[in-house]
């Protein structure tokens, strides 16, 4: 009799589940585990980290499910690398079922789990799930990768068939989940793994996944005309659900497609963006550390640690920046748009290293996801792949003033603003004093003066994006 094991990772959801889908028919028996890897949680500095919180909550959830359908997950707090192997031998599972996660470290694990399993006489079966396209599904006509998105995202649409969105049917009544003996599995709590509950606002699992998404379906048809807008109801928030797959891709992309409006249309363009940094990074794994063009990676890029800690706090004086920090810190999410700015801002107003950014989110986003990060991040650093100009350097006022003309979102995050007008919050400090004390908020006194001359730091830019370019050519 074949017994299966279903290992829980990314993918932390029991419908339309690639590696439980083949699980369920191949076997006569399946387990489920989720490992708490001690090789990630034991690197994690902040010990009230939202998203091992946001994790524990959807282990819990799926341990729920289960055992309603007479079963229970395995909850494991070890190394996974040789966690799973062990178990697989415990169980007497002869496969390992997994879908494939794409973070280096990860490949590494997985390699090393299949071949202690194989040493064993067992299997790592792994699977394509996080994504519509695999990495290298989706090449142009020379069997290259695609350095730019808009004919990769031609080739992906094209190379759309139904049966890439279809549902995979995990029929979980089908009375094959295997009912595991309590020595195997222990309730882990928070504070069992060394964690404290944390402020997270959004709620974990697969049932909050698809209760935002229906939601989301109500707003999608605007989805266009609002995404820019960090204080509009515009955009999913499903980044983190995606992150940790409590919802499936496939549904997200066959639901939109059903709609057939501009604005569903523009939304699977960004789902495409995600898969587009996906394949980048596996083909050019030095944007891991290095600049996506090899002749911008060794800008002189400025080291002050002053300035960046301001960056982090949201306390640079331009307020449509320092409210998108506050955002990060307060929430771990970030609209879009607001990545964008402060990107910019850190990468052309500060001339601070991107890299510093970069893991500066990698601690604190939600939806952290290293080829979302680092595509975002060299994008906006103008050394990345289809990256913006490095003359188009952005305005932090004039994106406040297009973006947040009521200042909405400002006042939500940088509430000593609130009494500003909307003509004067993108730029207070040049709001005369006797003004400022009226709107209970004085430049220098009760929010910080602007670290930098936007015009200056513009030029400064511009000239060593220059210098660097006329030294490759
Ligand atoms: P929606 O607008 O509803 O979009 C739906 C989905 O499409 C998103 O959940 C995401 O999976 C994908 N998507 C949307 N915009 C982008 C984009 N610009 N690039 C790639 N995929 C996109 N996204 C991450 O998931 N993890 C990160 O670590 C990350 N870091 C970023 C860093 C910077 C500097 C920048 C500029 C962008 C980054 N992004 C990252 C992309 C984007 O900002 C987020 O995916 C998006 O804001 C998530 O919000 P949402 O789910 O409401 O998006």
């Amino acid at each position: 009799m074949s017994t299966g094991l279903m290992w829980f990772r990314r993918d932390l959801r029991l419908r339309d589940n690639t590696a439980l889908h083949h699980a369920l028919a191949a076997c006569e028996k399946v387990y489920c585990v989720f490992c708490f890897d001690r090789e990630i949680l034991d690197r994690i500095e902040d010990k009230s980290d939202r998203r091992v919180d946001f994790i524990h909550q959807c282990v819990s959830e799926l341990d729920t499910e289960l055992s309603k359908l007479g079963s229970s997950l395995i909850v494991r707090y070890a190394r996974a690398s040789e966690d799973i192997p062990t178990l697989a031998r415990t169980l007497n599972a002869d496969r390992v079922y997994a879908n494939h996660d794409y973070e280096p470290r990860r490949i590494s694990r997985d390699q090393a789990v299949g071949m202690a399993l194989q040493r064993d006489g067992r299997e790592l079966l792994t699977y394509k799930d996080h994504v519509v396209f695999e990495r290298n599904e989706i090449i142009n006509q020379s069997g290259l990768p695609f350095r730019v998105y808009t004919p990769y995202k031609k080739a992906w649409r094209s190379a759309l068939r139904d049966e890439h969105i279809a549902e995979r049917d995990c029929s979980l009544k089908n009375g094959k989940f295997a009912k595991p003996l309590p020595a195997w599995s222990h309730a882990w709590t928070l504070g069992d793994l060394g964690f404290s509950k944390s402020d997270l606002t959004v709620a974990g699992g697969m049932c909050a996944a698809r209760a935002m998404f229906e939601e989301f379906l109500q707003r999608i048809d605007h989805y266009r005309d609002l995404r820019d807008f960090p204080a509009a109801d515009g955009v999913s928030r499903l980044s983190v659900h995606l992150r940790f797959g409590t919802i499936s891709i496939r549904e997200l992309v066959r639901e939109a497609i059903k709609r057939s409006s501009a604005g569903a249309a523009t939304w699977v363009d960004e789902l495409i963006w995600r898969e587009f940094y996906n394949m980048i990074l596996h083909f050019f794994p030095h944007t891991q550390s290095h600049a996506f063009q090899t002749d911008l990676d060794d800008l002189p890029w400025r080291r002050d640690r002053e300035q960046f800690g301001a960056w982090c706090e949201g306390r640079t004086g331009y307020p449509i920046v320092d409210a998108a920090m506050r955002e990060l810190n307060a929430t771990g999410y970030m609209h879009n748009r607001a990545r964008m700015i402060v990107a910019s801002f850190l990468t052309k107003d500060l001339l601070i290293d991107w890299c510093w950014g970069e893991r500066y989110f990698a601690r604190k986003l939600l939806d952290y996801d290293l080829s979302q990060n680092l595509g975002g991040w060299q994008w906006s650093a103008s050394i990345g792949t289809d990256a913006q100009p490095y003359f188009r350097v952005f305005n932090p006022v004039l994106q406040s003033e297009r973006f947040d003309p009521a200042g909405v979102y400002i006042r939500r995050f940088v509430p000593e603003l609130r009494h500003y007008p909307n003509h004067a919050i993108h730029e207070p400090w040049k709001t005369p004093p006797i003004s400022q004390a009226q709107f209970k908020c004085v430049i220098g006194r009760d929010y910080p003066e602007p670290i930098v001359d936007h015009d200056e730091s513009r030029r400064a830019a511009v000239e060593m994006f220059r210098v660097a370019r006329s030294r490759s050519t």
